[in-house]
């Protein structure tokens, strides 16, 4: 057989539902509320890092756009011819201390001879003899930014040139400036100053993937192949990008080209930290919802508690149905709506049924099925409740004499009928409170509560003659015979009264029947009363 689950009653049921629907009701809240502030968050902080990036972008360009001014003016003025060293050094000084643009500047002329190289002219002259930047910078015959590479003292270096022509139009060479990226330059200060406070930073990388700038310095010069934010840029696109960085940690990510240096700048911050200020947020709403999800909570609490209050106790009358004390019960449950009502009136009406039938089932289990008098248990009840009581009570003890010979004479069911005819005669000689009983086949007794022995003998006496004198059916002439008992004050048991009512029965069918014999210890009075 399915094992049954334990049943749960109602309050139980009714509480979980309640804290259920209140913890649904709470979760569902703070789940939608958290939802459309991270969308919103995320959304702006992408707004956020994109612009951050554009306005890097524009910056490196407009910082680009005035260098390459510089250059140009330089590149015009040099128009004249390379010839005069003088004119050279001049130039390239005025050039690298008009601002802090280069670190440092060199001419070269057509053959890819430096000419000129300032500071550090024999130095760096040398480094830069074959360097393959200025090579491609002179052949390019045309502006140009160079990728980033490492120069010979080690420095990370970006070479921007311009090209020198004369004004017959001949190639002279060109005229570029170093920007040092790891040193103090103008360049690094244009990305540098928008180091944002809450975790945002921008980084630049060249056409190659190598990093120009980064807020750690460590990262400067290295390789970041891979990352889709700078592949994005450097395709020239500008947009924004929600995902983890090269080592996993989950990044909001702006990005936007430079491209007149074909470069990919990204400002990007923790995805964590962007969602910072909404687990605060998330924290405050917990916060200031939980006092008022408890007082729902309670009121939840007192509506159940009133609403399953009467369905408990109409519950426990139902279960109670058979006991004296429920229809008190039930008519004073408050069944204070319609449901609760019904079932009430439902109950009292079975309880009502019930008692009806218990009743009478009493009165059949208490009864005699042929004279309908009252039998022995009936008897012995009455007995018990007169007993408790402190007042004096008479018990007779009645045999129909000689009633073998009824049987014998008339047959059985003749004998029945004299049975039922002396039991309507005990009947009508007996006041209310008495309870005549049958108690055997032929043999009867009486309880006369509130009765002195005086008057029990006079009641014995009355119902003697009353059969005497009746007329029997089938025989005509019926006697008794009748012993009487009176409870006295040291009469401790209802036995002790019924045995000696007995005796005087017996004593009265000894002294020859039809009479009446009473147990009278009063000194005054004979034990005997002699048949008049
Ligand atoms: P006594 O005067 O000594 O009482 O003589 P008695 O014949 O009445 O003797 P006893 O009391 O011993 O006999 C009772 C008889 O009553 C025996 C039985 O046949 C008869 N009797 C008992 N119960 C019933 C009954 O329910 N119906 C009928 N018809 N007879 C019964
Ligand atoms: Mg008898
Ligand atoms: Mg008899």
């Amino acid at each position: 057989m399915p094992k049954r689950l334990p049943m749960i009653d109602l309050r139980t049921l009714v509480l979980g539902i309640v804290v259920l629907a209140c913890l649904a009701t709470l979760g569902n809240v703070l789940y939608v509320a958290y939802r459309v502030q991270l969308d919103t968050l995320v959304h702006f902080s992408l707004q956020a890092n994109q612009a951050y990036a554009s306005k890097v972008a524009s910056s490196i360009t407009e910082f680009l756009r005035s260098a390459r001014s510089h250059l140009t003016y330089s590149a015009w003025q040099l128009a004249g011819g390379l010839d005069d060293p003088a004119l050279l050094h001049a130039e390239a000084k005025r050039l690298q201390a008009q601002d802090l643009d280069f670190n440092s500047i060199i001419i070269v002329n057509a053959k890819g001879q430096v000419l000129e190289a300032y500071p550090y002219t024999h130095q760096i002259a040398s480094h830069h003899r074959h360097s393959l930047e200025i090579r491609e910078a002179v052949d390019a015959r045309k502006p140009l930014v160079s990728a980033a590479y490492t120069s010979r003292s080690g420095d990370l270096v970006v070479f921007m040139s311009e090209p020198i022509f004369a004004a017959n139009g001949q190639y002279l060479g060109i005229v570029g400036g170093s920007v040092f990226l790891k040193k103090e330059s103008a360049l690094n200060a244009v990305i540098a100053q928008h180091y944002q406070l809450d975790g945002t930073f921008a980084f630049v990388a060249d056409a190659n993937e190598r990093l120009l700038y980064h807020p750690d310095p460590e990262r400067i010069g290295t390789l970041a192949t891979g990352s889709p934010t700078i592949a994005a840029a450097l395709r020239g696109e500008t947009g924004s990008l929600d995902a983890p960085n090269y080592i996993g940690i989950p990044m909001l990510a702006g990005f936007a080209p430079v491209p007149d240096a074909h470069w990919a700048v990204v400002a990007q911050q923790p995805r964590e930290l962007a969602l910072a200020p909404l687990h605060e947020l998330m924290r405050k709403v917990l916060l200031y919802i939980l006092p008022a999800s408890l007082i729902g909570f309670l009121l939840m609490l007192w509506m159940s508690y009133w609403l399953i209050k009467p369905l408990r106790q109409l519950a426990h009358g139902a279960t109670h149905l058979s006991a004296k004390e429920t229809g008190d019960e039930l008519r004073n449950i408050d069944a204070w709506y319609v449901e609760a009502a019904a079932i009430r009136r439902a109950l009292l009406t079975a309880e009502r049924l019930l008692q009806e039938k218990f009743g009478k089932l009493r009165q059949e289990a208490q009864s005699d099925a042929l004279t309908g008098l009252a039998n022995r248990r009936a008897l012995h009840l009455v007995l018990d409740t007169l007993m408790e009581g402190e007042r004096a009570f008479a018990v007779l003890a009645l045999d129909i004499d000689f009633f073998k010979r009824v049987n014998d004479t008339y047959g059985h069911d003749a004998g029945d009928d004299v049975l039922k005819h002396l039991s309507e005669l005990l009947r009508q000689n007996s006041r209310q409170h008495d309870l005549p009983c049958r108690v055997g086949g032929e043999e009867f007794t009486m309880l006369l509560p509130d009765t002195t022995l005086a008057d029990a003998r006079r009641i014995a006496e009355r119902i003697r003659e009353a059969v005497e004198q009746a007329d029997t059916p089938h025989c005509g002439t019926l006697t008794l015979s009748v012993g009487v008992a009176c409870r006295q004050p040291d009469t401790e048991l209802a036995e002790t009264l019924l045995k000696q009512a007995d005796e005087m029965l017996y004593k009265a069918k000894q002294n020859g029947r039809n009479r009446v014999e009473v147990l009278d210890f009063s000194p005054s009075h004979p034990a005997s009363l002699a048949r008049r």
